[in-house]
């Protein structure tokens, strides 16, 4: 296994490996970069299929952190932490308390938040051992509603903040009355944008794996059921994965009919050359690391202090950091995912704490 001349290395700043044998608890934890301030980022459990494949996905998600925290003018920098193992077979609270003394020993330079494979519960566990947890505080949510620490409201209100410039951009439209938007996947976010949708007047289709997800949307937002071929396929004016990533790829870019893809879900492009084909073919696409963004400013201010107005205006201007990339994409003739990528480097690279 290689390190510094790996692939995913990109002058990460740490890179820790922790075994703990009484528990079985085999993780690595990686910084990418803390210039803006901290590193937080998500603490993924998963069963990789070996040592190799645990390092790319700390090397990459930590990369990825340090872009979206910048993008979202938060004082933090990027970090990902992964537990080697199938959390329905391998947790346990020894093995989560381990991962907490882990995290401890970097004395505050890396902070987990829940990931795939971990939960709010899992958190609380870990903050046994250490103060450096986030996300797991109940408190007044951005909407001024009690919240348990789920980031998912936030995420989608920004969600629906991106669409919202989007459409202004490419459409020349301040309202979304009877603006057509096809969303694929209706669960904790899509749910979510699909409502502040409606109340705004659009016009939506829906499409989830699961049936009563899809029939919730229907029946109570007044959606028309979509399938799952023709969801990302409708002559719709956006287009919103909200459900997994790589779902925008060579047989599904030239199969789009909206001019439009703003949606939540993470990792949408199957490749960066993806961003080029959607460039190429006139859609203006929201990069997903920019307007998913709410979740992590809402996690931010847990360790702020409450104050739902300010998490409100922050994400709010998760409209302000899109039009920017939007005009600088048009200005410069490149796709929105390279702007957003410079504009995050021009924003970490010369920041020193
Ligand atoms: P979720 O699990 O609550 O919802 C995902 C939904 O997608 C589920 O209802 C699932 O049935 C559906 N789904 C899965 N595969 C599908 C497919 N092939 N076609 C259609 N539907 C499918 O997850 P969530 O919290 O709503 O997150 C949605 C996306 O947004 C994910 O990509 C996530 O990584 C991303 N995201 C979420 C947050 C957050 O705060 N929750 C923050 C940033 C990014």
């Amino acid at each position: 296994m290689t390190v510094f001349t790996h692939p995913e290395f990109d002058n990460h700043e740490h890179l820790s490996f922790y075994c703990d044998p009484d528990t079985g608890l085999r993780a690595i934890i990686a910084v990418h970069n803390t210039s803006r301030g901290p590193a937080l980022g998500g603490c993924r459990m998963f069963p990789y299929a070996s040592d190799e494949e645990a390092l790319r996905d700390a090397l990459r998600l930590s990369r990825g952190m340090t872009y979206k925290s910048a993008l979202a003018g938060l004082n933090l920098g990027g970090g990902k932490s992964v537990i080697i193992g199938d959390p329905r077979e391998h947790k346990s609270e020894a093995l989560l308390e381990a991962m907490g003394r882990f995290i401890n020993q970097l004395g505050g330079l890396y902070i987990a938040a829940e990931d795939s494979g971990t939960s709010v519960a899992d958190l609380k566990v870990m903050g046994r051992q250490t103060a450096h947890v986030a996300g797991i505080a109940e408190r007044l949510g951005f909407d001024g509603r009690p919240s348990t620490g789920d980031p998912s409201p936030a995420t989608a209100y920004g969600t629906f903040v991106g669409l919202q410039a989007a459409v202004r951009h490419k459409l020349g439209r301040s309202d979304l009355e009877g603006v057509k938007v096809a969303i694929q996947g209706i669960g904790n976010v899509g749910y979510r944008l699909a409502r502040h949708l409606k109340e705004a007047g659009a016009k939506l289709w829906v499409y989830d794996l699961h049936q009563d997800q899809m029939e919730r949307a229907v029946d109570e937002l007044g959606a028309t059921a979509a399938s799952a071929d023709e969801i990302l396929n409708l002559p719709v004016d956006v287009v919103a994965p909200c459900a997994m990533g790589a779902v925008l790829n060579d047989d599904s870019i030239c199969r789009l009919q909206a001019p439009i893809v703003a949606g939540a879900a993470n990792n949408q492009l199957a490749s960066p050359r993806h961003d080029n084909a959607l460039w190429n073919r006139g859609i203006l696409y929201a990069p997903d690391f920019v307007i998913n963004a709410g979740g992590i400013i809402d996690v931010y201010y847990e360790r702020q202090g409450p104050d739902p107005q300010a998490v409100r205006r922050h994400v709010e201007a998760i409209g302000n950091t899109l039009d920017e990339i939007f005009a600088r994409s048009a200005n410069e003739g490149l796709p929105t995912g390279v702007i957003a990528n410079q504009l995050a480097e021009e924003r970490f690279k010369h920041t020193a704490r």
